[in-house]
């Protein structure tokens, strides 16, 4: 399999936007084994633009995500987002995160887990900022619920919202909407679209929806299976502001096909898992 150069480097400012170079990571699993989750991966996207990871599972999707989130360390590579590097990013709060098991905390209600990010960074809380927020991801009347009192696509929104209380430049989303039924998701979807438009972060989002990440995104990179390397960027140049009905044009599905042939090969088999 060819890997074509993937640094889509026309029309980005150089060292903005995030720039992925030469990464590799093997995870030591005892006993002398490893694992190769990622081997060589680029990856260069512009400032404040939308990129979807697509890719089977165990491709290191999350794991790209969790490195530009400095929960883990490349083992051979560079990592820089706005040249500064994940622990960068980290320290200076820039970083929003919203990953599936959207781990908001049971005891607090919607409004103190959206001002949690503020008290992490001892900063005081924006109150017509977070009052905003709850408005934009749908929440108000909801401030005082507690997570367990919520549907799931509301608590997904509460974690959109967290990952979003610090105007962050880097907005990383893992699988957001993975566990939510169709209909939700595709709201949600809307409403991440909405969210992003206003508030345009340079955004990284894993997903297995082929669609959604068509209609979302600027780019989508399409990964290989493990050791996961980046296979080809599909650009993806339909019109903003993206409406509903764009995914019913035919520009819409020879994306979607173009994606799907890259994942599972013409003849509509999975590229098999090694
Ligand atoms: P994806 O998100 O694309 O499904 P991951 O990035 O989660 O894939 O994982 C890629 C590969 O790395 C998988 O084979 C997974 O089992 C392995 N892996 C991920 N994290 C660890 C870890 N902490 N220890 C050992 N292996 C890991
Ligand atoms: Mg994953």
């Amino acid at each position: 399999m060819t890997t074509r150069s993937t640094a889509a480097d026309a029309g980005a400012l150089p060292g903005t936007g995030i720039r992925i170079d030469g990464l590799s990571k093997t995870f030591d699993t005892g006993r002398g084994r490893s694992v190769t989750a990622l081997q060589d991966t680029h990856l260069h996207t512009d400032k404040s633009s939308f990129l979807s990871l697509l890719g089977p599972s165990g491709c290191g999707k999350s794991t790209i995500l969790r490195i530009l989130a400095d929960l883990e360390h490349p083992t051979t590579g560079e990592v820089f987002v706005d040249g500064k590097t994940p622990s960068e990013l980290r320290r200076d709060h820039e970083l929003g995160i919203a990953f599936q098991d959207h781990a908001l905390l049971p005891w607090r209600s919607v409004l103190t887990n959206i001002r949690l990010p503020f008290e992490i960074a001892g900063r005081t809380p924006d109150k017509d900022y977070i009052d905003e927020l709850i408005g934009l991801v749908g929440l108000r009347g909801f401030e005082k619920a507690k997570p367990a009192q919520l549907s799931g696509g509301m608590r997904q929104r509460v974690s959109i919202a967290r990952a979003l209380t610090l105007k962050p430049s880097v907005l990383l989303l893992d699988e957001p909407f993975g566990a939510l039924d169709d209909m939700t998701r595709q709201n949600l979807n809307l409403e991440l679209l909405r969210i992003w438009t206003e508030k345009p972060a340079t955004t990284l989002m894993v997903t297995h929806g082929i669609s959604e990440a068509i209609f979302l995104s600027d780019r989508v990179a399409v990964m290989s299976p493990r050791p996961g390397r980046v296979k080809e960027i599909i650009e993806v140049d339909l019109p903003r502001p993206r409406l509903p009905e764009m995914q019913r044009t035919p520009e819409f599905h020879a994306l979607v096909d173009q994606a799907s042939e890259l994942l599972f090969g013409d003849d509509g088999h999975a590229a098999a898992e090694s």
